[in-house]
C-alpha cells in the first residue's frame, strides 16, 4: 500500500502524522510511503530524515493526496483537504465529527473512509489514541498552572513546591482519568499539596495505591468541590462524561470565595469545559482573568509540544495503521476495537454516536 503523510495546514499545527521512524516501519512492511516536503519541520524531522527511513519526499500535498492509498494525518482534515480525498482512499487521523457538519458533509461527499483516532477503542474500554494526548496535556497542565501562579503572570505569586519552612501550594484536580493522574503525578513531582476529587470509588481507589498516601482523594460532591476549589491554589478541570458536554462543576458564584490570584486550568474546555466561566482560549493569549480568578483555557495543549506529542501520537497510532496497510478495510473486520474507529465509509456515517450527534441515520 502507499502511505501518504501531508504537512498539517491548520492553524499553529506543528505536529506531524508519521515520525521518520514510523515512516521506516511502514517501509519495512513493504510499503512505500510519500510524504510532503517540510511535512516534519515542526517536531524538528528534516526531509533527508525521511528520506533515509525509505520515505519519497514530494513538493505539495496535492501530490500526497493523489497518491496515497491510506492518508495519515494529525488533525482533521482542513476545507481544502476534503476535496482532494477519494473513494478507495483511505484517511486514518484525528477527526470529532461529532460537533463538525460542515467537515462530515465533506467527508461524506469525497467517499473516502475515514478512519477516526479518537473513537478506535480498546479491551478495557478506553480510548488508545486518544490517551497519549490526554497524557500530554494532564502533565502540561500543571506545568502551564504553575507559570501562571506567578505574579508577574497574574497569579497569586505563590510556588506550588514551597520551600523549607513555608507551606506548599495546594492543587485540587477534578476528575482523576488518565489527564487527573498525570496532573496529579507532575504536582506531586513539583511538591505541592495535591488532592483528587473524582466520581468513581474504583478509580479512587486506584488513585489511592497508586500515590500511596501522597494524594488525598476526595468523592466529587458538591460540598467536597466547595472545600477543594476555595482551599486551592490551583485547580485542574479534568473531567470527562464520555459524548457529552462537561458539567459546569465550579460556578461564577464559587469564584468569589476562592483566594484572589489563583489560577484554574480547564483541559475539559474541548468538551465545553467544566469552569462556567471557562472559554477556549488558544498558546498565544492562553489565560484571561474573571472575578480575580486566572483562567488557562488552550483548546490543543499537546500543540505546545510537538515534538513529544507527536512521538507518543505515533507510539499509539503505529499498530493500528500498520495493520490498515497490511491487510487494507480487511483490518477492520478483523478488529472490533480499529471497527470502532471507522466513522465515515463510501458516504456513509458508520458511528452510531456521530451519527446521533449529527441527527443522522448510520
Ligand atoms: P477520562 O475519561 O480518562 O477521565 C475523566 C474522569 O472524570 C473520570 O475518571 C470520571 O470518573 C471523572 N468524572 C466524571 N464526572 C465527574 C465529576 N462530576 N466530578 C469529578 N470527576 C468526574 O478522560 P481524560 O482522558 O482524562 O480527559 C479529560 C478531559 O480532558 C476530556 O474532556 C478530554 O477531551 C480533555 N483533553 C483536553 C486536552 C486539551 O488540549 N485541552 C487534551 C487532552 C484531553
Amino acid at each position: 500500500m502507499r502511505i501518504g503523510c501531508p504537512r498539517e495546514i491548520k492553524n499553529h499545527e506543528y505536529r506531524v502524522g508519521l515520525t521518520p521512524a514510523a515512516a521506516r516501519e511502514y517501509v519495512s512492511h513493504g510499503h512505500s510511503v510519500v510524504v510532503e516536503t517540510g511535512a516534519g519541520a515542526g517536531i524538528g524531522a528534516g526531509d533527508e530524515d525521511y528520506v533515509a527511513a525509505g520515505a519519497e519526499i514530494v513538493g505539495a500535498a496535492e501530490d500526497v493526496f493523489s497518491r496515497a492509498d491510506m492518508v495519515v494525518k494529525v488533525k482533521e482534515p482542513q476545507p481544502g483537504e476534503w476535496a482532494q480525498l477519494r473513494e478507495n482512499q483511505i484517511l486514518y487521523t484525528y477527526l470529532h465529527l461529532a460537533p463538525d457538519p460542515e467537515q462530515t458533509r465533506g467527508l461524506l461527499n469525497s467517499g473516502v473512509t475515514a478512519v477516526a483516532y479518537e473513537t478506535v477503542t480498546d479491551a478495557r474500554g478506553g480510548l488508545p489514541l486518544l490517551a497519549p494526548m490526554s497524557e500530554v496535556a494532564g502533565r502540561l497542565s500543571v506545568q502551564a498552572g504553575a507559570r501562571t501562579l506567578e505574579k508577574a503572570c497574574g497569579g497569586r505569586g505563590v510556588l506550588l513546591g514551597g520551600v523549607p519552612g513555608v507551606a506548599p501550594g495546594k492543587v485540587a484536580i477534578v476528575g482523576g482519568g488518565v489527564v487527573g493522574k498525570e496532573a496529579a503525578r507532575m504536582a506531586v513531582g513539583l511538591g505541592a499539596e495535591v488532592t483528587i476529587l473524582d466520581r468513581s470509588i474504583p478509580r479512587l481507589r486506584e488513585l489511592d495505591d497508586l500515590f500511596e498516601g501522597r494524594v488525598m482523594t476526595r468523592f466529587s460532591t458538591p460540598t467536597a468541590l466547595d472545600e477543594c476549589v476555595f482551599a486551592a491554589d490551583l485547580v485542574i478541570g479534568a473531567v470527562l462524561i464520555p459524548g457529552a458536554s462537561a458539567p459546569k462543576l465550579v460556578t461564577r458564584a464559587m469564584l468569589s470565595s476562592m483566594k484572589p490570584g489563583a489560577v484554574l486550568v480547564d483541559v475539559a474546555i474541548d468538551q465545553g469545559g467544566c469552569f462556567e466561566t471557562s472559554r477556549a482560549t488558544t498558546h498565544a493569549e492562553p489565560t484571561f482573568e474573571i472575578d480575580g480568578i486566572i483562567h488557562y483555557c488552550v483548546a490543543n495543549m499537546p500543540g505546545a509540544v510537538p515534538v513529544t506529542s507527536t512521538y507518543a501520537l505515533n507510539n499509539a497510532t503505529l499498530p493500528f495503521g500498520l495493520a490498515l496497510a497490511d491487510h487494507g478495510l480487511d483490518a477492520l473486520r478483523r478488529d472490533p476495537h480499529l471497527m470502532a474507529g471507522l466513522n465515515v465509509h463510501r458516504g456513509r456515517i458508520t458511528n452510531r454516536a456521530v451519527a446521533d450527534a449529527l441527527g443522522q441515520s448510520h
